[in-house]
């Protein structure tokens, strides 16, 4: 087997990812990681991560910005807070995971996962909307991640429809989501929908 390995210059690097990552809420004590691993060992979904909560705290720490961003494990962390409650430097790992996964969203850095395509769905439907229409997530998912599983999950779509829990032609609306619109502004302006920026074609390697 060919083992290959990707060195990255420090030009390459990112200098001030951590501290844009460390600015953002929950982010201020990443400096102080151990790297003991803590993290990785309680994470009860690290074992189908790319990047282990570990790796992902000291690629931060190290500048390595595309790497992060581009990693399937801030989309696969399921908020447990498990890593949170046991970090003994009391580092805020899950909110962590969920600042790199604003980031790449802005960046649009997670094309290729559905798990981002189906949250951002999910917020502009319920902005627009004020409530989930669960057929359109559906079409929106298998648009996303192609046929096979539109196929899979048509036997659970149809049992849903027979019972009249899901329509194709019923959009779910509450009277007047504009007012809803206007308390998540006021909770979150700083995340009021933006324009992606374009993604930055750098070659990816840890
Ligand atoms: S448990 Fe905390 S200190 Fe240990 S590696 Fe994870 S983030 Fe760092
Ligand atoms: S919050 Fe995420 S990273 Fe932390 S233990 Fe749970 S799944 Fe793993």
């Amino acid at each position: 087997m060919q083992v290959v390995r990707t060195v990255k210059y420090e030009e390459e690097l990112d200098a001030g990812f951590t501290n844009q990552v460390a600015s953002e809420p929950g982010g201020d004590a990443i400096w102080n990681c151990l790297q003991c691993g803590t993290c990785s060992a309680i994470c009860p979904v690290s074992i189908y991560m790319d990047k282990t909560p570990r790796r992902i705290i000291g690629l931060i720490r190290g500048g390595f910005r595309d790497e992060v961003l581009g990693s399937l494990s801030i989309w696969i962390c399921t908020s447990c807070y498990a890593c949170t409650v046991e970090c003994p430097q009391q580092i805020r790992i899950t909110d962590i995971m969920y600042i790199a996964k604003r980031m790449a969203m802005k960046e649009s850095q997670y094309q290729r996962f559905v798990v981002p395509a189906v949250e951002e769905a999910f917020v502009k439907m319920v902005r627009k909307n004020g409530r989930l229409t669960e057929s359109r997530m559906g079409i929106k998912v298998v648009r996303k991640s192609g046929l096979r599983s539109g196929v899979a999950m048509f036997p659970i779509a149809w049992r849903l429809m027979r019972k009249h829990r899901m329509s194709l032609l019923h959009v779910e609306r509450m009277q007047d989501p504009a007012s809803l619109r206007a308390v998540l502004d006021a909770l979150e302006p700083r995340h009021a929908p933006t324009a992606p920026a374009a993604a930055p074609s750098r070659a990816a390697g840890a």
